[in-house]
């Protein structure tokens, strides 16, 4: 089974009440980023530059629950920034999965092991650690020695104190898809519950362009690692791979993964900014949604991103017939 019963339940309950009222563009993922500060300087990531003037500044505790009850999204992503430095942090993922929601804690994990005690056990809270290559890649994408064996020491950890854990890999023009089979080898050794994937954005902040690539390069990458799909526990579902792998055309839902930060609510989409919403209200109505998306918007041209695409695919964008009974199979496959 790709996810926990309970948690599969309540995000089926939260969209069948979403079906039945009609509601049209609505939350399934809110990607929280209490902070954006970090220990790391990875290579691709966008919020260490485009945040860099408010690199300091956090969200409160309260602030963190009030996105949560404003969005109301059954998901919720803690991001940054490194979520495991900010103070509080066990606290507000309790006070999270009090409100019932599920939540996927990203980190590059180096700080699982000294912290895991001030987390709570649930089977709807995974931490999910990011990893992407094999010790000496991942390190050098990370740019920094010994982040690798940290991680893999902060999943141990959590795996030995009977947490869930996935892992997150972003894959850009240089992965190594033979390496990458190797890593989730790896893993599935340390039995790691499930493994996301996603191709890199070419965020404007990031200077070194020539990591990223097109939808083609992505297409054509995603498909040579076919074999790799069929062999572990992917948390990619079968829809958003089809569309990775360039055997279906699909539109982005970026309202369904809206972004909550320290200057609020980021539109577009988690990608693109180009204004900062005071409210989740005014972020969905304001939003001109028409203007974004593949052939629309030449920043949107070779986007592939889960948090634009993932959502569609379970939302049933673009559906074909027997994508239910696809994605059925595969959540208890
Ligand atoms: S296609 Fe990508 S970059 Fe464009 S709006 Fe959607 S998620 Fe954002």
């Amino acid at each position: 089974m790709r996810f926990p019963l309970g948690m599969t339940l309540s995000i089926a309950g939260y969209m069948a009440k979403k079906k039945i009222t009609r509601a049209k563009k609505f939350p399934m993922v809110l990607m929280l980023e209490p902070l954006h500060a970090c220990n790391l300087t990875c290579t691709g990531c966008g919020r260490i530059r485009e945040y860099e003037s408010t690199i300091k500044q956090k969200l409160s505790i309260q602030e963190c629950l009030d996105a949560v009850d404003e969005c109301g999204a059954p998901v919720v992503s803690i991001c940054g920034g490194e979520p495991m430095i900010y103070p509080g942090m066990g606290e507000l993922v309790a006070k999270i999965l009090e409100r019932k929601k599920s939540i996927i804690l990203c980190t590059n994990g180096m700080f699982i092991k000294k912290k895991i005690a001030e987390y709570t056990k649930s089977n709807r809270f995974f931490f999910n650690v990011h990893l992407d290559g094999m010790r000496a890649s991942h390190d050098v994408a990370v740019e920094r020695e010994g982040v690798f064996d940290s991680a893999i020491e902060g999943i141990k950890a959590a795996k030995e104190a009977g947490f869930l854990v996935c892992t997150n890999t972003t894959v850009f023009k240089e992965t190594d898809m033979t390496e990458l089979d190797e890593l989730f080898g790896y893993l599935t050794s340390l039995d790691v519950d499930g493994f996301m994937i996603s191709p890199g954005y070419s965020y404007a902040a990031v200077d070194s362009k020539e990591i990223f690539m097109t939808r083609d390069d992505i297409r054509a990458k995603f498909r040579a690692a076919d074999a790799m799909f069929k062999k572990y526990s992917f948390n990619t579902s079968p829809i958003y791979l089809e569309f990775l792998q360039g055997k279906r055309e699909m539109s982005c839902t970026a309202y369904a993964s809206p972004t909550r930060n320290v200057k609020g609510w980021k539109g577009p989409c988690y990608l693109i900014t180009d204004i900062h919403h005071k409210t989740f209200n005014d972020y969905i109505e304001k939003t001109p949604w028409d203007k974004y998306g593949y052939g629309k918007d030449p920043r949107c041209e070779n986007c592939m991103v889960h948090s634009g695409y993932e959502t569609a695919a379970s939302l049933g964008v673009n559906g074909k017939l027997g994508d239910t009974l696809k994605m059925i199979k595969w959540q208890f496959s």
